[in-house]
Parts: structure tokens; C-alpha cells; sequence
């Protein structure tokens, strides 16, 4: 019998990697970044996993790539999780620095769910989970760029929630808190902060709820910055 598909954006390292090896027991995989390297690293240790994998190098920030790397891809499931953080007060922010963070935590949304929902629809089943934020919900200083790309995630995940759900189509939004990844600066105390296996696992449990069942929004917090991770 053929094994179910999922398509992951960021797959190439932190939260995404973790995800490629939570769903390689029982999905075979897409993953997309643009660090080939270690995207057929992740591919390896997925392939040690069960999964048929195949990599698709791939700059979100560009659209037209987007579409043509992706035309013909159908996945049972799609994780949209690449996105990067520039935290700054917004008079430091550069224009390049703005620009990139809307084009990848925004603007991929729609090239990359575009390139794979029709087939969903058609199908009468499927699965967009988006990796939001707490930042989605919270506010902070140097956080008007990143918060507010956060933010249009959830309005973004909601609204196509309302929209497909009749066609059979789930979609969901994880928010983490913080992450021990390296979309923070280096330098930063991360020992406190989840593994992305914590997220991982949500995402996983997220995919396996039977058809009828929709999780639609998770929160994963760190229980507390005061207690290092042990
Ligand atoms: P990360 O370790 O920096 O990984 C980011 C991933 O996004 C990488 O695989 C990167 O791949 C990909 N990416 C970045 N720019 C890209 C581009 N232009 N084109 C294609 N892929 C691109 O960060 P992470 O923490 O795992 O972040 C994953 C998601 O979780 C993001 O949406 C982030 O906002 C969210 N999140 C993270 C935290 C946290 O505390 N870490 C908390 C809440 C939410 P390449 O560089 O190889 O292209």
C-alpha cells in the first residue's frame, strides 16, 4: 500500500528537520530549503527512517520558483514552516531585512499552499499546517516585522480553515514559544528554551487525528524561562 506524502518548507535544519524525522515512520517525504547539503542530510536520516524522500532546493523568496519546483507535487500533507526572524527595533530594520521576512513567513504562504491545495480540494482530503508563533499573539520591542508576519498567520490559517474544511481539507496553525534553533542570534541562552522535537511531536499528533477531527491551533510553550532544559 502506498504510504501518505508530506511536502515540508525549512526542512533543512531546526523545526523543519525535526518534523522531516517525526513524519518519516509513516510519510514519505518533500523537502525544500535552499541548503542542498543539508537538505540530503535530512533526506539520509529520514531514508533511515522508512521515508522515500526527494529534496527540491528552493528560494521561498523567489515566486516563480516556487511554482515551478512545485507543479505536479500533490502531498496528503503540507507543512509550511520555513520563516526567518530579523528582531530589531523597526528604525534599524533595512529595507532587505523587511522585505525577506514578508516574502518568506508571508508571501511563500500563498505561493506554496497555491501550488498544492487545488489537489487537496479535488481529492476531498488533505492537510496544511502552518508553524506560527507565540509572537503571533504577543508583542514585543524589535518585533514589528517579525510579530506582525506572525500575526497574518493566524488571520491567514483561520480564514482557509473556514474555507476547505467542507472539502474534506484540515488546516492548522502551530504556535511555538521559544526554540532551541538558530533562528536566534548566536551568543543567545537557548538552554531553556524546547527542543524542536517538542514541536515535532505536535505536529505529528496534528497529522495522525482521524479525518472527522481537526486540531486547528496549538500553543508549545518552554514551561518557564527560569528552568534550563534538563
Ligand atoms: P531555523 O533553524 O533558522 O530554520 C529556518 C528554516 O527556514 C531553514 O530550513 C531555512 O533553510 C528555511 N528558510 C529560511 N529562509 C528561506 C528561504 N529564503 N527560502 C527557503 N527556505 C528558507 O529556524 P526554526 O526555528 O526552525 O524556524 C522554523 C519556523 O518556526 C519558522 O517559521 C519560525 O518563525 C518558527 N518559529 C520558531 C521559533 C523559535 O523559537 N525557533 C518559535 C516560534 C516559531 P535554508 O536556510 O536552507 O534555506
Amino acid at each position: 500500500m502506498s504510504r501518505p506524502t508530506a511536502l515540508i518548507t525549512g526542512a533543512s535544519r531546526g523545526i523543519g528537520r525535526a518534523i522531516a524525522l517525526a513524519l518519516a515512520p509513516t510519510h514519505d517525504l518533500t523537502l525544500t530549503a535552499r541548503d542542498v547539503n543539508s537538505l540530503n542530510d535530512v533526506a539520509v536520516a529520514c531514508t533511515a527512517l522508512n521515508a522515500t524522500c526527494t529534496t527540491v532546493p528552493l528560494d521561498l523568496r523567489d515566486a516563480s520558483a516556487i511554482a515551478s519546483a512545485l507543479e505536479g507535487h500533490a502531498p496528503d500533507v503540507l507543512i509550511n514552516n520555513a520563516g526567518l526572524a530579523v528582531m530589531k527595533p523597526f528604525l534599524e530594520l533595512t529595507p532587505d531585512e523587511w522585505q525577506s521576512q514578508v516574502d518568506v513567513n508571508i508571501n511563500a504562504l500563498y505561493h506554496v499552499t497555491r501550488a498544492v491545495l487545488p489537489a487537496m480540494v479535488a481529492r476531498g482530503s488533505g492537510h496544511v499546517i502552518t508553524i506560527g508563533s507565540l509572537a503571533g499573539r504577543n508583542t514585543f520591542v524589535g518585533g514589528s516585522c517579525y510579530s506582525g508576519t506572525k500575526h497574518f498567520v493566524m488571520g491567514f490559517t483561520d480564514s482557509l480553515m473556514l474555507e476547505v474544511r467542507d472539502a474534506g481539507v484540515k488546516v492548522s496553525v502551530v504556535m511555538p514559544g521559544s526554540v532551541d534553533t538558530e533562528l536566534f542570534p548566536e551568543g543567545t541562552d537557548r538552554s531553556w528554551m524546547l527542543e524542536p522535537s517538542d514541536v515535532a511531536e505536535v505536529v505529528a499528533h496534528m497529522v495522525a487525528t482521524p479525518p472527522h477531527a481537526l486540531q486547528a491551533r496549538v500553543e508549545v510553550r518552554p514551561l518557564s524561562p527560569k528552568r534550563p532544559r534538563r
